[in-house]
């Protein structure tokens, strides 16, 4: 299958890389000279435009920062809807806000044109080793369509249902996974000031009621979870940043729907104290360091 692919950063290009595996012919762009290289190194086809490597395609995948990147790759002057061929398939990866994902399925609609919503999570690690998991948002017809496509750069591939509802799943889940470590952290510093040890709390709560999986898959004191970044010291993983722009989507969300999230309203500040010290590229679970007063930069 022919596919472009434009955006070719951190995540696009192992994604692209593993289209390439997998045989297909990559059409790739990138505002980044240096990220078209490597993607070319990695046996796509180097293209000056994201009009130019969408010109053909009859599939494209776009994985760009943000909302407004989104915003003017498909709606903009030289937009993909409007200079795409016939009968392509978007896949749009990239995290952003429901809205904007939403404006990009309505005018992909008015212009006959299939769309999907896909964000990812599984981070640098999963694209990789293809083993991202894709929340997909869009008609039953394009998801039939992108699912092939989805399972050669990952491992699980999830329908949430219409238009903006991948990008809507991925920052619910996301919101509660803030809150979750949070609880965890504060339990761990609370045993601490109380005398009882990690592995006694990890032991009972990962089998009582406290369990979750920041607590068992990625706990955020070194010892419990081998492979949790707390034994790393807090490398990431996945970092504060990130998790602090899913936060703010998740608010900007919660707001324009007149959801109650008040606890995702204090993930976010904490995170925001927390990036502000200067430590944002930590583990999110760094935020433990936060809690006990003894963060430094
Ligand atoms: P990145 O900054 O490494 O890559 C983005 C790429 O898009 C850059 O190479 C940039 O040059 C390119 N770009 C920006 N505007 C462009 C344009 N108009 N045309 C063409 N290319 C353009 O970011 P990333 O880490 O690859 O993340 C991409 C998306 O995936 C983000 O929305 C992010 O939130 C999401 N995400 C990232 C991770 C992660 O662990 N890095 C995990 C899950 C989801």
């Amino acid at each position: 299958m022919r596919i472009g692919f434009i955006g070719l950063g951190n995540m696009g290009g192992p994604m692209a890389a593993n289209l390439v595996k997998a045989g297909h012919d990559v059409a790739a762009f990138d505002m980044s000279k240096e990220a078209v290289e490597r993607a070319v190194a990695a046996g796509a086809r180097a293209h000056n435009s994201a009009a130019d490597a969408a010109g053909d395609a009859e599939a494209v995948v776009t994985m760009l920062p943000a909302g407004q990147h989104v915003r003017q790759v498909y709606l903009g002057d030289n937009g993909l809807l409007k200079t795409a061929g016939k009968g392509a398939l978007f896949i749009d990866s990239s995290t952003i806000d429901v809205a904007t994902a939403r404006d990009v399925h309505a005018a992909a609609k008015a212009a006959r044109l299939d769309f999907v919503d896909a964000p990812v999570s599984g981070g640098v690690g999963g694209a990789a080793a293809g083993t991202l998991t894709f929340m997909v948002g869009g008609e039953e017809a394009a998801f039939g369509r992108a699912k092939p496509i989805l399972e050669k750069m990952g491992k699980n591939i999830f329908h949430a249902g219409g238009a903006g509802n991948g990008q809507a799943a991925k920052i619910c889940n996301n919101m509660l996974l803030a809150i979750s470590m949070i609880g965890t952290c504060e339990a761990f510093v609370l045993a601490e000031k109380l005398g009882l040890d990690h592995e006694t709390l990890f032991k009972i709560s990962s089998t009582a009621s406290g369990q979750c999986w920041s607590l068992t898959s990625y706990c955020p004191v070194p010892g419990p979870v081998p492979a949790s970044p707390a034994n790393r010291n807090y490398e990431p993983g996945f970092t504060a940043s990130m998790m602090l722009k899913d936060l703010k989507l998740a608010q900007g969300a919660a707001q324009a729907a007149g959801a109650a999230t008040p606890l995702g309203a204090e993930a976010t500040a904490l995170y925001t104290l927390f990036e502000s010290a200067g430590v944002g590229a930590r583990d999110f679970s760094g935020i433990i360091q936060l809690l006990r007063g003894n963060l430094r930069a």
